[in-house]
């Protein structure tokens, strides 16, 4: 992936492995040295990307700093968006609700579509006591 960095423009590998798969040998690293050499091996030596691995420049090849990495594993998982506490409509949008493994890039788009649907649904029904009932039409909305 195309990146624009501190350091100028740069290339994100990015790759994502089925739990327990060939690919999945990263989960226990923890450092950024350790991390760029498993990508090193993973690209280079153990060749799963030949095409990738023919576009880079050995010399260039490596970490910006030692944050530049980043490890997921995130089970995506959705609760109710809703809950009533004292007979009061408490509400909930974005991660705390729908939240997704970062990697996909889909949590903040789902949560501003969230909050637009939210939004609507109390306008649509903003006569109406804001109660259960309202809170299973954001559910459903
Ligand atoms: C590395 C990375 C890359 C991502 N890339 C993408 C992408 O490309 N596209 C995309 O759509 N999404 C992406 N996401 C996901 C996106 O950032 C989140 O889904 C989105 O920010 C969720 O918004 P939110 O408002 O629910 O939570 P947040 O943005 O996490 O906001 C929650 C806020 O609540 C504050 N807070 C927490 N606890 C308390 C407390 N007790 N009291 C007061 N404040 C508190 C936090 O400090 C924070 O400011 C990425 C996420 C990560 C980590």
């Amino acid at each position: 992936m195309p990146a624009v960095t501190d350091s100028g423009r740069a290339t994100i590998l990015f790759i994502e492995a089925v739990p327990d798969g060939i690919l999945d040998t990263f989960k226990e690293i923890k450092t950024s040295e350790a991390f760029e050499e498993r990508m090193r091996i993973t690209v280079e030596v153990e060749e799963y990307f030949p095409e990738i691995a023919a576009r880079i420049t050995p010399a260039s090849f490596g970490l910006l700093d030692e944050q530049a990495y980043l490890q997921t594993a995130i089970t995506s998982i959705i609760h109710r968006p809703y809950v009533m506490e004292n007979h009061t409509l408490i509400l909930g949008c974005g991660d705390s609700v729908f939240l997704t493994d970062p990697i996909t890039g889909h949590g903040c788009n789902t949560a501003s579509y969230a909050a637009e649907q939210i939004y609507e649904t109390l306008v649509t029904n903003k006569e109406a006591a804001w109660d259960e009932a309202v809170g299973q039409l954001i559910g459903t909305g």
